[in-house]
């Protein structure tokens, strides 16, 4: 029995955030988790969502019955038109359509049950590096193949291209290819307009499938449709393929557990199949989603004056990251701090993967109180007008000693 147990690793990224907590040193600060800090290093509810949750705390028509399995239909589709455009053939050839799911990790994880399932794949391929999680929900969901292609190049802090391309061309047929949709977590470096369209020729000629996890639209550049590029140009070349969209981040409801499931399908009967097993994959999971998150997006995505607020509560958060992306930059300039610097204002999105290994990690932890992720990734956003030169210093501190 429970004697027997062993005791399971820690989530690194909880654990991270639990010795923070626990540090009273006075100046500390925590860059690993990924949620929007304002400037004061305070968590922001966008005033968008307050002014929507106050609307529904009054509405005496809303209620707490079940949703369907498949969840919220205007949530739905609302969130399959902001990420796939309002003009997607796909939509209007109704080959298109989203399954509400437990933010953007139960849409991975509803995916990656429906390939093991359904199409009988085993293979998974993901960045060098990724997000941890991507692992975890694929060996969890039964696959025995989890490969990786390159991405992150060292030596120029940049995209290695030509070792991605590689490494999917040598992929077997019916691989589920993960793919950033934007702002690649944790190196914030994303392919360019023509690489992309190589990456889509060879996803194409090996029969790959694409599985799009997009968990920024809006990060990247402030732009929610500039954030779809990649989305809608696999789209328009007519692949069938999935999105795993996630609410956390661009709405600021992390522990709503808001997402979406997006099947685009090569006919509308397909489309009708693989949702009826989407519902028999959620049923025993999670039963039927939760409302508050979904509602509130749908309620924002569906009316006009709401979501011209809402891009502009995505512009604050956007630009106040490339604000302190530029003034750590200026900071470690100022510092003389060795080595080239550039990456910090060149990425994109919420992190930056700083080249920083695990010892000059510890040193920083341990003698400055500031939390980072072992593999060097910062969460630009914990970085403040107040604590620019203090995790400046203590970046020259690890980097020069
Ligand atoms: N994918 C990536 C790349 C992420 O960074 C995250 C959030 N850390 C997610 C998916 C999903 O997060 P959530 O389940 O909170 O939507």
């Amino acid at each position: 029995r429970f004697v027997d147990v062993e005791l399971a690793p820690p989530v690194p990224v909880f654990a991270l955030t639990a010795r923070y907590r626990e540090d009273n040193h006075p100046n500390k600060y925590n860059l690993g988790v990924g949620a929007y800090r304002t400037d004061e290093g305070l968590p922001w509810v966008l005033p968008v969502v307050r002014t929507v949750e106050s609307q529904m705390a009054a509405d005496p028509i809303l209620n707490h019955e079940y949703l369907p399995v498949c969840g919220l239909d205007s949530f739905c589709k609302a969130a399959t038109k902001l990420v796939l455009g309002e003009d997607a053939a796909s939509i209007a050839q109704n080959r298109a359509a989203g399954v509400q799911a437990l933010s953007g990790t139960g849409a991975l994880r509803l995916s990656a049950e429906f390939f093991k399932r359904c199409l009988g794949m085993n293979v998974m391929y993901h960045s060098k590096p990724t997000w941890g999680n991507h692992l975890g929900i694929f060996k969890h969901a039964g696959f025995t193949e989890i490969r990786e292609y390159r991405y992150w190049d060292a030596s120029t802090k940049g995209l290695d291209i030509k070792g991605m391309l590689e490494d999917l061309r040598a992929a077997p047929e019916d691989s589920v290819v993960i793919l950033h949709a934007c702002a690649h977590n944790p190196t914030g470096v994303d392919p360019n307009p023509s690489e992309w369209e190589q990456i889509m020729q060879v996803v194409r000629e090996r029969r790959l499938f694409p599985l799009f996890d997009s968990a920024y639209q809006g990060f990247a550049s402030g732009d929610l449709d500039r954030d779809a590029y990649a989305v809608r140009l696999f789209e328009k070349a007519g692949f069938e393929m999935m999105v795993a969209q996630s609410f956390s981040k661009n709405f600021g409801l992390y522990n709503e557990r808001t997402g979406n499931l997006v099947i685009v399908s090569a006919d509308p009967e397909s489309l009708r199949r693989v949702r009826s097993q989407m519902e028999v994959i959620a049923r025993p999971m999670w039963s039927n989603p939760p409302n508050h998150g979904c509602r509130i997006v749908a309620t924002v995505l569906g009316n006009a004056a709401f979501y011209a607020e809402w891009k502009d509560n995505i512009r604050t958060m956007s630009s106040r990251i490339s604000d302190m992306r530029r003034l750590l930059h200026e900071k470690l300039r100022q510092l003389k701090t060795p080595g080239n610097w550039d990456h910090i204002t060149n990425q994109i999105g919420m992190f930056s993967f700083t080249g920083l290994g695990p010892k000059q990690v510890d040193y920083i932890i341990n003698k400055y109180h500031v939390y980072l992720m072992k593999n060097g990734r910062i969460n630009m956003c914990a970085v403040t007008t107040g604590n620019a030169d203090y995790i400046a210093s203590a970046i020259n501190d690890a980097v020069t000693n």
